[in-house]
């Protein structure tokens, strides 16, 4: 079932290379976007980390915004890093048009500077399991506020930074260099049962 998935790895800049080997590695179908009609047929996308306000300058420059923006309404989609905070619904810099497919507030290089980039062991609850991650925040956003309609699937120093909602799912930390495939793996059966409804979370939260 996986393997007749076809995704998308926005390649416009950063670390694109290393989710195309994880999907190589599970047997599935992954294919650089760089334009508009290399969308086309995906069922679902990755953003990959890099840096969000040089992806947001190329979605612009490559003229991509509407239809990533129409793809990211309709499909599964999964943000990295900066991936995730050109997903959230705002960002701390206005530099960045974010998609606001996530219901969350992100500041970016939230931990500090390059010198301030660490790695981690985290735990995800995934399919009602509990799973060890290995995870580098490298120049990570912080998540300082997340919707009702937002589950927290991992957290680390008591904030939030594994979430998703029915259609998008958001990380602030890399797996994909550790070449561990859980959450690709995660992602694409999120793709194969989209639509399924996930149980959410209470009221509005801060957790700055
Ligand atoms: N600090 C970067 C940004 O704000 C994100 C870093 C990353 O993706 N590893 O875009």
């Amino acid at each position: 079932m996986r393997s007749s998935l076809h995704i998308g790895v926005l390649a416009l800049q950063g670390d694109f290379e290393r989710h195309l080997r994880q999907l190589h590695l599970l047997n599935v179908s992954g294919r650089e976007v760089r334009c508009r009609e290399e969308l086309s047929g995906l069922d679902g996308l990755i953003i990959p980390g890099g840096e969000s306000t040089a992806m947001n300058e190329l979605i612009d420059r490559f003229a991509m915004r509407d239809a990533l923006g129409d793809f990211i309404r309709t499909r599964v989609v999964w943000g990295t890093c900066a991936g995730s905070i050109l997903l959230a619904r705002e960002v701390d810099d206005r530099r960045i048009r974010p998609f606001g497919a996530m219901d969350i507030s992100v500041i970016r290089n939230g931990y500090g500077r390059q010198i301030h980039s660490f790695y981690a062991e985290i735990t995800a609850r995934l399919n009602g399991d509990t799973r060890l991650l290995r995870a580098s925040f490298i120049r990570a956003p912080i998540i300082a506020r997340y919707g009702n309609g937002v589950m927290v699937l991992a957290e680390y120093g008591g904030r939030p930074v594994l979430l998703e909602q029915p259609n998008c799912m958001v990380s602030t930390f890399h797996t994909e260099l550790h070449d561990n495939p859980l959450l690709t793996t995660y992602f694409l059966d999120k793709i194969i049962s989209r639509g399924r409804p996930k149980s959410a979370s209470s009221a509005y939260r801060s957790v700055s």
